[in-house]
């Protein structure tokens, strides 16, 4: 997912501008959210989020994502919510291993990056209700990582000042760029 944020004035002098509006660049079908990430675009008020939906007000009209998932441990081979599944049964039975082994024997993992069967999600998931959104024209395409990146310097120029927040920026937007999927 590309937002691209609108900057205004600040409220009090002195404070970090103030995100005043976002922009949909790209919206992917499947999108994972940070509960970070939630709460911020909540608090800058372009994001509303229910039990089951999470929806972003952009300037270009409403994108709503239906929430699948939320943080905790999954089966890898049947996808089955496994609640508390870190907490030992015994000496080295989990609540997780314990599912994967009376459900699905010990065969190998269908996850290689998590060969004890099940995994543990930290974030939450959603599917895109309707359309995806692209980016319209080449040009806006381009924009869509210039924004990023500008919105990231303003941002750590903020709470850094200019010379640490300029490699501050180049560190974090190799994280921001692996942000989410689709
Ligand atoms: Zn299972």
């Amino acid at each position: 997912m590309y937002l691209k944020r609108f900057y205004g004035p600040p409220a009090t002098e002195g404070d970090p501008p103030r995100v005043i509006g976002v922009k949909m660049l790209r919206a992917g079908r499947v999108q994972h959210f940070s509960a970070g990430f939630l709460d911020g675009g909540q608090g800058e008020g372009w994001l509303i989020r229910t039990a089951d939906a999470v929806t972003i007000r952009a300037t270009t009209g409403p994108v709503v994502y239906r929430l699948i998932r939320g943080p905790g441990a999954y089966c890898c081979y049947c996808e089955a919510a496994i609640p508390d599944a870190g907490t030992l049964l015994e000496p080295g039975l989990t609540i997780g291993r314990k599912h994967v082994l009376s459900q699905h024997g010990d065969a190998l993992s269908p996850d290689p990056t998590n060969p004890a069967g099940y995994r543990v999600e930290h974030h939450y998931t959603g599917v895109l209700v309707g359309d995806t959104v692209e980016a319209t024209t080449p040009e806006e395409a381009a924009q869509m990582e210039r924004g990023v990146r500008d919105a990231l310097a303003v941002k750590l120029r903020t709470k850094y000042g200019d010379t640490r927040g300029a490699s501050a920026a180049r560190r974090a937007l190799k994280t921001a760029a692996a942000g989410g999927e689709g």
